[in-house]
């Protein structure tokens, strides 16, 4: 998949030097945008996120109905970018404990999805299977409510990745019995 060079369309000046940008093909054949003076280049990757499949000692999951854009008022995972100085295990750790109130500690991890953003074009979620360590459940943050919910009484969830943690994480539980709870 060739990069769009509209995608470049945000990046107009230069970030080092204020001098105007240019989108052009790089050795490798790889759409980028450069600056005309320094050349100082703009790359565009996918974001990482970390989600949290938060599991109690009843099998059930938490869900959070989100505050924010994108996608407020619907129903999704705990889940949130990764900062620089964390690991996507600390990512996943931090914001299950400011969306729900809950100290986590990692069971597994259940796999990737790329996804698409409307803000950053593609965003690289990971999936967390998550155990309560500690805490009770609130709302926090980002979150206007937080509930568990068993799996089979799901309210439709808004991201295609957090869709697809349950998914793998349910066909886990169907191979396996309840050995994951
Ligand atoms: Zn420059």
């Amino acid at each position: 998949m060739a990069i769009s060079p509209e995608l470049y369309n945000d990046v107009k000046y230069c970030q080092l030097c204020g001098k105007p940008m240019s989108v052009i093909t790089d050795r490798e054949g790889k759409t980028r945008s450069r600056c005309t003076a320094c050349g100082w280049t703009k790359y565009l990757n996918p974001i990482p996120a970390a989600a949290c499949l938060i599991v109690n000692d009843e099998g059930k999951i938490v869900v959070i109905k989100r505050k924010y854009e994108p996608n407020p008022g619907e129903w999704a995972l705990p889940s949130g970018y990764i900062e620089l100085d964390q690991t996507a295990e600390e990512a996943a750790i931090a914001e299950m404990q400011e969306e729900t109130g809950l100290d986590g500690e990692i069971v597994q991890f259940i796999d990737y999805y790329m996804g698409y953003s409307p803000i950053y074009y593609r965003v690289l979620s990971m999936g967390f299977q998550m155990r309560i360590a500690g805490g009770e459940l609130q709302a926090g943050d980002d979150a206007s409510e937080a509930r568990y919910v068993s799996l089979d009484e799901l309210p439709p969830i808004c991201f295609d990745s957090h869709r697809h943690f349950i998914k793998k994480y349910q066909e886990q539980l169907e191979k396996s019995g309840d050995s994951l709870k």
